[in-house]
């Protein structure tokens, strides 16, 4: 099944054929850790590479290895592998590529955990980050250092929502020899499929849009197979292998994936709009909206918005931080929570500035308008009645 093939339908199909002893359609969850031999001598073809057959469930699993290979499809890489979290898929890859002493150039606005990682530990295994502007070109190849061997960056940054120009940055990182490694969770391949743009390495955390429920962890890493299998060794030593029940709940949630991102985005532009609109907001950061700095390349990257510009928007309120929390306590539907990419729309409040956001969910459009409407309502309201005072 390759990339002629719709991208939905992949969705459903790739990966997944009937299981050939029972029929069962759909992918059965193998919920076992060792595998039988019928012999001596299938043991000895095994290990001289004539017959491929499972051996140990953390070295590999038919459930999750369904999903590797759907997986794979959709990013069109050569391989995937599946992981404990997004965590696992990161921190396996940063030390595969960079423990031997290596420089990588980052954004700096990355996932609070990601930038720990390249900040925190990996000078410890001799590597070292230097952070970026990932939407400012001239900076990350400014950057760009004789022992550099990686760029990292999310294609939309988190919380400002600033768009990173996939294409441009592979191209710098081609020109200098470099790997481009992209954690692509907050669009998922729905969205953006950042290999077929240049990019040499893409991880996920499949926790977010893939799962799509809030039920599972998981992560995944896709790319060239000596890249990935090297980093799958990093995976398997640290123990981060995905648990079967974790890759069975994902074959069947990414099944849905294109109809929900679609839905989210339609949900998120409307609530982007809503709170441009409103006189207690300062600022909306959406790169679907018209006025983002960021509009004209998410357009060009993002198929012109054809599937939206994803679900995450943030925006600041008049009045910061007490503002923020009237808001939040006026909101019925959506949920005070951190996470991402649920079904129901997640509302957070930024630690380090006045700024609030939102996983816009799947609900319907009407619900979710009401609900912020009423928590604009209560900022509105508090800001009246001091301005009478
Ligand atoms: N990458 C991004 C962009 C994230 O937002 C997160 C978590 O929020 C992660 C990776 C880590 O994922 P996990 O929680 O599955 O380890």
């Amino acid at each position: 099944m390759d990339e002629r093939t719709g991208f939905a339908t992949r969705c459903i199909h790739a990966g997944e054929a009937p299981d050939p002893s029972t029929g069962a359609h759909g992918v059965p969850l193998y919920q076992n850790v060792t595998y039988a031999f019928r012999s001596a001598e299938q043991v000895e073809a095994m290990r001289a590479g004539e017959v491929p057959h499972f051996t140990y469930s953390p070295r590999g699993n038919p459930t999750v290895r369904c999903l590797e290979l759907k997986m794979a499809n959709l990013e069109e890489a050569e391989t995937a592998v599946a992981t404990a979290s997004g965590m696992a898929a990161i921190g396996a890859t940063l030390l595969s590529l960079l423990a031997d002493g290596g420089h990588v150039v980052a954004s700096d606005e990355l996932y609070e955990m990601t930038r720990a990682c390249l900040e925190r530990d990996l000078p410890s295994y001799g590597g070292r980050a230097t952070f970026v502007d990932a939407s400012d070109l001239a900076a990350i190849e400014a950057a760009i250092e004789p022992g550099t061997q990686a760029i990292y960056v999310e294609p939309v940054s988190n919380p400002l929502l600033r768009v990173a120009d996939i294409p441009a940055i592979a191209e710098i990182a081609h020109r200098h020899g470099l790997l481009l490694v992209v954690d692509n969770t907050f669009l998922s391949p729905a969205l953006l499929r950042p290999l077929p743009l240049g990019a040499d390495i893409v991880l996920h955390s499949a926790t977010k849009y893939l799962s799509g429920h809030g039920q599972v962890q998981g992560g995944f890493v896709c790319g060239r197979r000596d890249a990935v299998e090297r980093i799958r060794g990093k995976m398997m030593m640290l123990g981060g292998q995905m648990p079967p029940f974790a890759a069975w709940t994902l074959l069947a949630s990414i099944k849905t994936l294109p109809l929900r991102m679609e839905r989210h985005g339609a949900n998120a532009l409307a609530v982007a709009r809503q709170l441009a609109a409103h006189p207690a907001v300062a600022g909306v950061n959406y790169p679907g909206l018209e006025c983002h700095p960021s509009h004209e390349v998410a357009c060009r990257m993002l198929d012109g918005g054809r599937l939206g510009f994803g679900g995450m928007v943030s925006f600041t309120l008049e009045g910061g931080r007490a503002a923020s929390g009237r808001f939040l306590n006026a909101l019925s539907l959506c949920t005070i929570a951190v996470s991402l990419g649920d079904a129901s729309t997640l509302v957070w409040p930024w630690h380090d500035r006045d700024l609030i956001r939102l996983s816009v969910g799947i609900e319907d459009g009407t619900d979710l308008e009401r609900d912020i409407a009423a928590g604009l309502a209560a900022v509105e309201t508090a800001a009246t009645v001091a301005a009478v005072r």
